[in-house]
């Protein structure tokens, strides 16, 4: 699958490379997306601008679509007014694609 990385202020403001990441339910396992990475560091939240194939419908829980297990909160990363989930601890697994 050849998905094109984002290029913008949000990037340019974490510095660093960006990846692909493949993002699995750590319960089932059951692939869910595809995330662009900016920068070094964890991921704590996924912004909703990064979130690749397939679509998802940007609900206030993200959940699992195999086995509903709730992963994340939405909130707003209020340094950037930007949408995200916080995800909850242990709740998915990645891996990085390319
Ligand atoms: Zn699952």
């Amino acid at each position: 699958m050849r998905i094109k990385l984002k290029s913008d202020k949000y990037k340019k403001a974490r510095g660093g490379p960006s990846k692909l990441l493949s993002i699995k339910c750590s319960t089932c396992k059951a692939n869910l997306f595809f995330y662009q990475k900016d920068g070094p560091g964890l991921l704590k939240r996924v912004y909703l601008d990064r979130i690749y194939k397939p679509v998802i419908d940007f609900a206030d829980t993200l959940k699992c679509s195999e086995c509903n297990k709730v992963l994340g909160t939405k909130m707003i990363y209020e340094k950037e007014n930007r949408l995200a989930y916080r995800l909850h601890v242990g709740a998915i697994s990645k891996s990085v694609s390319k």
